[in-house]
């Protein structure tokens, strides 16, 4: 006899697989603390920040203040969280908005990680503590007008000069640079691409801010400009060489992505099903249209498998046993499952999609970039494919 029936009781619509259930009391109360955070601090106006195109920099301190800068990194006033209380964080961060989940992923996973994985003890000891406090912003500059998928065919370099290096170069589509007290630039030298600590007030750095945008607007987006940019020799990463230091960096990046982008699904998911509810057509709630109900369920089912495989591919992280092909799969299918979502929900909302009013065409917008930024879907299917076959397809 079955001792454990299937029971008949309800289901959560909100957490429909209860994977709640499989978070620690620890962790639950990380995400708790997180989402009080994105409730108080950024749903009330993010969307006029997003309408403003502006991203408030005070709002690093109190990100600095709760440990969500580098918090995954340990030492130097680093929160030495685990990989998974990372990953929830950055969902309910990103459930507010990904221009928030980008600031935390920037300045902890791409610009702090590189110094603490690849700095001198120094370099730690000087960057490190006011990061993590959120009194001095990062960036990382990798991409360039003309090198985008393809990094390895950056044009920005650096030369010896005497005890110095002399950084030449642009850089751009530079998350946070524009607010950013020192950047992590990646350059072409003799010893093959090595990365920079730049205190961006160095003479001939400067930035220019990207506007126009549609997405990601409650988010700095810049071009980094070095004109002779002369560092001290001790402004190198002495660490790592080659195209294996920045593509260590979006690894960790990447890997927060694939646990944000099922929040932003969830908070379209959330508002269509509630307007669902609410909004009565031909006399009745639409929720109760079985084209409606059909959108609702694919949404849940996919926020719900996109939840449990960034726990997972977060559990494999905690114990060392994560591969970067294994982000790639969580980003590339977490991504695209959570725009296929806000795009549902859009239309869930009817004319009412279309505004600012609610959060699903801003989450929508903002998915766009993260679909295309840290590894396009392209590149991520070709890290797969090659995963699998052996056979590299990328040139
Ligand atoms: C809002 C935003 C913020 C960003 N922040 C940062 C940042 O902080 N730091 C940073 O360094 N960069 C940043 N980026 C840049 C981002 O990482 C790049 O946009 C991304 O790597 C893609 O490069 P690209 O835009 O030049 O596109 P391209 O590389 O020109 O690609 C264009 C299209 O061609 C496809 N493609 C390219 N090569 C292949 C191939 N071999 N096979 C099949 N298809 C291919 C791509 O998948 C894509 O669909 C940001 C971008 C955005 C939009």
């Amino acid at each position: 006899m079955n001792k454990d029936p299937i029971g008949a009781g309800a289901t959560n619509p909100r957490d429909f697989l209860d994977i709640d259930a499989e978070l620690t009391t620890d962790e639950r109360l990380l995400r708790d603390t997180v989402r009080q955070f994105v409730d108080d601090r950024i749903l009330p106006s993010v969307s006029e920040w997003f309408e403003e195109g502006y991203f408030p920099r005070e709002m690093a301190k109190e990100m600095g203040a709760l440990g969500l800068l580098g918090m995954h990194l340990d030492g130097y006033g680093c929160a030495g969280m685990s990989a998974v209380d990372y990953g929830l964080a950055c969902v309910e961060l990103e459930a507010g908005d990904s221009g928030t989940r980008s600031f935390v992923s920037v300045q902890g996973s791409l610009a702090m990680f590189p110094i603490w994985a690849f700095g001198s003890e120094e370099q730690k000891t000087q960057w490190l503590p006011g990061m993590a406090a959120g009194d001095l912003i990062g960036c990382f500059g990798l991409t360039e007008s003309d090198s985008g998928s393809d990094p390895g065919s950056m044009r920005t370099n650096a030369k010896k000069d005497g005890a110095d290096w002399v950084l030449n170069g642009s850089k751009m589509w530079i998350t946070n640079g524009g607010i950013a007290d020192v950047a992590v630039v990646w350059a072409h030298t003799d010893d093959g691409v090595r990365g920079f600590i730049v205190p961006t007030n160095s003479p001939g750095f400067s930035t220019q801010d990207i506007h126009h945008k549609v997405s990601l607007r409650a988010s700095i987006t810049s071009e980094l400009v070095m004109d002779n940019v002369r560092l001290p020799d001790e402004a190198v990463l002495p660490g790592v060489a080659g195209l294996k230091g920045p593509l260590t960096c979006l690894s960790e990046a990447r890997y927060g992505i694939l646990w944000g982008s099922v929040g932003a699904a969830r908070a379209c998911y959330e508002a269509a099903l509630d307007y669902s509810k609410s909004r009565e057509q031909f006399g009745r709630p639409i929720a109760g249209f079985q084209l409606t109900q059909r959108k609702l369920v694919e949404m849940m089912v996919g926020i719900n498998r996109g939840m449990l495989l960034a726990l997972h591919l977060g559990r494999k992280k905690d114990a060392g046993t994560l591969q970067a092909a294994h982000i790639s799969f969580g980003k590339m299918d977490n991504v695209r499952m959570a725009l296929d979502v806000a795009r549902e929900a859009r239309s869930v909302l009817g004319a009412n999609g279309i505004t600012l009013e609610y959060p699903v065409i801003r989450h929508m917008n903002n998915l766009e970039s993260v679909y295309t930024y840290e590894g396009t879907n392209e590149i991520h299917t070709l890290i797969l494919g090659q995963a699998i076959t052996g056979i590299q397809a990328f040139s």
